[in-house]
């Protein structure tokens, strides 16, 4: 089972500019979905939440800057990082795309290596044990980039299941789960699997983090889910 990687769900209404992007983000392995327009990318957003969202400032009705402002508005999407793509490149349009909540603005034409950086960067911030970066809680520490995870000095031995519910729990310690966003978040929706199935891989997670010794890490709050710390 391939890792559920991160989705990044282009929003541009002109077919070949949004394929390049496609193109490209699908080299870097990313999941990629696509919207031509404002209205299509909400629906979207609504039904398969990416976890990061290209938004191109030109589109036919209701705009880019528009689309960014309703979704940083909204409680479930603020989080939801947004490079705006604009031709615009005034410097008061700048501003202005940034006001609206953008957590970036690239000027087209614009260069794919450095689109892909800024990805990167936004994804870095979000989704660190996506994009390889080094997680810590406690003494555990994850390392994505080698996949291994320690505690202490002991090297915690996971299966690819275990480690990625642990990705998940250490990019938000803290953070309640309900089984069914542990499903999504690591099983991936297109998949069917049972609830139970989570609470099965949780108590390999939680054994294999405790075989050396120390407390539970993973909390369960009764009739939530499950959170780390
Ligand atoms: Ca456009």
């Amino acid at each position: 089972m391939a890792p559920p990687q991160p989705t990044v769900l282009i929003v541009e209404d002109e077919p070949a500019q949004r394929e390049v992007l496609a193109y490209n983000l699908e080299a870097e392995g990313y999941r990629v979905t696509r919207a031509e327009n404002g209205e299509e990318a909400l629906i979207l957003v609504d039904e398969d939440t990416p976890d990061l969202i290209v938004l191109d400032w030109m589109l036919p009705s209701v705009s880019g800057i528009e689309i960014c402002r309703q979704l940083k508005t909204r409680s479930e999407t603020r989080g939801l990082p947004i490079i705006m793509l604009s031709a615009r490149s005034e410097e008061v349009d700048r501003v202005r795309g940034l006001e609206t909540g953008a957590d970036d603005y690239v000027i087209k034409p614009y260069s794919v290596v450095e689109l892909m950086a800024r990805v990167r960067l936004q994804l870095r911030r979000t989704r660190p044990s996506t994009v390889g970066e080094r997680l810590e809680f406690d003494d555990i520490v994850l390392d994505s980039e080698s996949h291994k995870v320690f505690r202490g000095d002991a090297l915690v031995k996971l299966g690819p299941t275990e480690f990625r519910l642990l990705s998940t729990f250490m990019e938000k310690p803290g953070r309640v789960w309900s089984r069914e966003q542990l499903l999504d978040r690591v099983w991936g929706r297109d998949i069917y699997v049972d609830t139970r199935t989570v609470d099965v891989h949780i108590g390999r997670l939680r054994k294999a983090l405790c075989a050396h010794g120390g407390e539970d890490p993973v909390r369960t709050v009764r009739g939530a889910g499950y959170a780390l710390g």
